[in-house]
């Protein structure tokens, strides 16, 4: 029998275990993909993607997300999506109800009302507020509403975006976004009809420009899937991300064997090839027999699987590249 693999990404667990159980109900890994990617846009705790989800300069969340079949290699995209809670589902009407791949902003929002998506509004309280002390200059203060856990993370993302705004140095502030601010989820899939399929959601860049679309919807850059090969999805700073079209290129190292662990270090190695420009960059990398990892240039980085031999997702560390290293050079795709 064919294995059901589900990989995801640091805080895909919370939607992975109705994941796996789609895929080992026998239904499809776009199924898959979409119901757990919709749990976690859901996530109000979660400040990277849908509901929750930090805004853009002038205090509106703006998503992108993209799904891709990997057996058709047909596939669908929204970027700059306003008041449309799941995105991942409005991706997927692309792919399935449009010649198109990607539809952007207004379009895309006038897309989801013709298909029958409900309106919402997707700035929580909490994110208001850390919109707000952003705009006044102010670091963040504590909300009654914060958990201990999401707090440290937003404190330590909104120093960034502090230094970028008292410095009004976008350029400086993005050369030096990168360690731990991130924030878009990945869910890769096989299924029980071996297709190897790839979503991924995010908010993107927090207080980005109104407009900003990252890697996450752009196929190719953000996302790849083949399922004669293999799927890759990114996570990290999009624009690096784009300039490299770092998943096909993982997924196209597949189609010449190879492994998951080449792959995705060569990934993250041939951020090199940009230099001086630098960031973090994550992938995660799954080949056709649903071998899995991801690997990334910052420590501690955690993805999850399950699998139909053990579906109770498994969290596994990223393999870390680290950029510093004499030796990494000239060993990217690009050289
Ligand atoms: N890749 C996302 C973007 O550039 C952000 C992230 O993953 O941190 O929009």
């Amino acid at each position: 029998m064919t294995k059901l693999v589900l990989a995801g990404t640091i805080r895909a667990d919370i939607g992975m275990p109705l994941g796996i159980e789609i895929l080992l109900a026998g239904k499809s890994a776009l199924d898959a993909i979409e119901e757990t990617i919709k749990i976690i846009e859901d996530n109000e705790d979660d400040w990277t993607v849908g509901t929750g989800g930090l805004p853009n300069l002038l205090g509106e969340v703006e998503l992108d997300a993209s799904i891709m079949d990997g057996t058709t290699l047909r596939a669908g995209a929204v970027a700059s999506i306003k008041n449309y809670k799941n995105p991942i589902s409005i991706a997927r009407k692309v792919m399935e109800n449009t010649p198109h791949v990607l539809l952007v902003g207004e379009g895309a929002e006038q897309f989801a009302k013709v298909m029958g998506f409900e309106q919402v509004e997707l700035l929580t309280e909490n994110a208001r507020d850390m919109h707000k002390d952003f705009l006044d200059g102010k670091g963040i203060t504590k909300k009654p509403y914060d958990t201990e856990k999401s707090f440290k993370a937003k404190e330590r993302y909104f120093k960034s975006f502090q230094d970028m705004v008292q410095n009004a140095k976008l350029m400086d502030w993005y050369r030096d976004y990168v360690a731990n601010n991130h924030g878009t989820v990945n869910v890769l899939a096989k299924d029980k009809d071996k297709n190897i399929c790839c979503g991924v959601s995010t908010s993107g860049l927090s207080f980005k420009f109104p407009g900003r679309a990252g890697d996450s919807p752009i196929i190719g850059a953000g996302n790849y899937a083949d399922s004669r090969y293999g799927a890759a999805a990114c996570v990290g700073m999009g624009e690096l991300v784009i300039r490299l079209s770092l998943a096909r290129i993982a997924v196209y190292e597949l189609s010449k064997g190879a492994t998951v662990e080449e792959a995705a270090i060569n990934a993250v190695k041939s951020m090199k090839d940009l230099s001086p420009d630098k960031g973090s960059v994550s992938i995660m990398v799954m080949d056709k027999e649903g071998n899995v990892t991801a690997a990334c240039n910052w420590k501690n980085y955690y993805y999850w699987i399950a699998t139909s031999d053990e579906p109770i997702p498994q969290k596994k560390e990223c393999i870390f590249v680290d950029l510093a290293l004499e030796d990494v050079d000239g060993v990217g795709y690009h050289r």
